[in-house]
């Protein structure tokens, strides 16, 4: 039997729609390798009857509840009052944490203010949990059998807190449950073309298999059940097996490997180098590969050449654009051509496009070129976005350029 976690993210800010809940999105992906699975997620405000209500659910419902937020020295942090309401217990001062804190603040050279002393009530059946990153303790609460897990709002102090404290103390608590989960991930398939192909996969409950569309292809996740991690794996390597048949040279990498992360590993093995020439992308490109530690070894640089005047004088030949129009296949793979040479290196990429809202020289919003250039060889590829945002026409122009760099090597499986 599985073991059942709810997670509860609190603040208004959340339902203000001003703060994305990044929280909840980490513990639903810590979880399952500690055997839980999550069963609801949820956003409340900082009003304690609503919290309560959804907090006593939880409680009842999941054997851990994870709660983030709400644990500071305000009075809308209502974290612990709402543990103690549901568990029907006065919340006190523990003297342990008043010298934690009292600690935390000398060492930061000043006096605990007054109103941080809430930070130390604790109620009976709770421990405090240290936050090394900050002021607030979390909550390991019980009662019933059932554990309600209070951890910090800010990221940095629950992942802190989370790695450091909660982890170790869950991995004793559930022995013997493991769920592991692989991710093929796939280019130039359509959801549906994917799914075709494993069909008679896609019914299994365990492992189970899920097709997700993201903005770097279509990705495969394989989801085991077992009591130990090679229980999971051996249930999960098959499946992978079957699926690499099907799919071959079409994965491109799996769990948490990027696209650009896998260019740079081909790039450094090979000792090649790559330059860009960015319009509709205005320079999204190269931060996207600059986000891979050690990309200087590969990348020279880019040009961010948004009017035809820049491309003009970055190498792209005038007539080109007005002949074809500066969202062109032609114009993209001049782009590339004149990147690779200006720049001094192996690969050049040039991106044009029109990312809305009105259209360019009769090109619609949404259409992308993207050009690529090596020695003796030039090509592009064209994409048809959907049109609707500015940014993520940009985003997905971005990921297209990466895969088209990526799909010029050849890549033994
Ligand atoms: P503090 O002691 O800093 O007040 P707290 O535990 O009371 O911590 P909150 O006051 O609820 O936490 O939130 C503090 C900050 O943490 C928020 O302003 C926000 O930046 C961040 N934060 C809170 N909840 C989340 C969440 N679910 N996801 C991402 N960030 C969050």
């Amino acid at each position: 039997m599985l073991i059942k976690a709810e997670i509860i993210a609190s603040g208004t800010e959340l339902l203000m729609g001003e703060l994305q809940d990044s929280n909840s999105a980490y513990l639903a992906a810590q979880l399952p390798s500690f055997g839980l699975e999550v069963l609801r997620i949820t956003l409340v405000g900082d009003d304690i009857k609503q919290y309560g209500e959804v907090l006593f659910r939880a409680w009842q419902r999941a054997d851990f509840t994870f709660t983030t937020g709400g644990l500071g020295p305000t009075k809308d942090d209502v974290t612990r009052e709402t543990i103690a309401q549901v568990f029907q217990q006065e919340i006190f001062t523990d003297h342990q944490l008043v010298d934690d804190l009292k600690n935390i603040f000398r060492a930061r050279g000043t006096e605990m203010p007054a109103h941080n002393l809430k930070q130390a009530g604790l109620i009976d059946g709770a421990i405090g949990i240290p936050n090394r990153m900050g002021t607030a303790p979390g909550w390991w609460a019980e009662k019933n059998g059932h554990v309600i897990v209070a951890l910090p709002g800010p990221p940095n102090e629950l992942q802190h807190m989370w790695e450091n404290e909660i982890a170790v103390r869950l991995r004793s608590r559930v022995k013997g449950k493991v769920i592991l989960t692989r991710t093929l991930k796939t280019i130039g398939l359509a959801e549906a073309a994917v799914d075709e192909m494993i069909r008679d996969l896609l019914g299994l409950e365990n492992p189970y298999l899920g097709i997700y569309a993201k903005p770097d292809g279509i990705h495969l996740r394989i989801i085991a059940k077992a009591s130990t991690n090679a229980g999971a794996l051996d249930l999960i390597r098959p499946i992978e097996a079957q699926i690499r048949t099907v799919f071959k040279s079409s994965i491109w990498g799996s769990d948490s490997e990027t696209i650009e992360g896998s260019l740079g590993l081909l790039l450094t093995e090979r000792g090649l180098t790559v330059a860009t020439m960015e319009s509709c992308t205005g320079g999204m490109l190269a931060s996207k590969l600059t986000d891979v530690p050690g990309s200087s070894r590969y990348f020279m640089g880019s040009v961010v050449a948004y009017t035809n005047d820049l491309k003009i004088a970055s190498g792209v030949p005038a007539q080109l654009i007005k002949k074809h129009g500066a969202v062109s296949a032609q114009v993209a793979e001049a782009m590339a051509e004149a990147a690779r040479l200006r720049l001094g290196a192996d690969f050049g990429v040039g991106v044009t496009g029109v990312t809305g809202p009105e259209a360019i020289d009769g090109q619609i919003p949404g259409t992308v070129y993207v050009g690529v250039a090596q020695q003796g060889k030039t090509h592009s590829v064209h994409n048809r976005f959907p049109p609707y945002n500015r940014g993520l026409v940009k985003r997905r122009a971005t990921m297209a350029a990466l895969l088209a760099l990526r799909n010029t090597f050849d890549i033994p499986q």
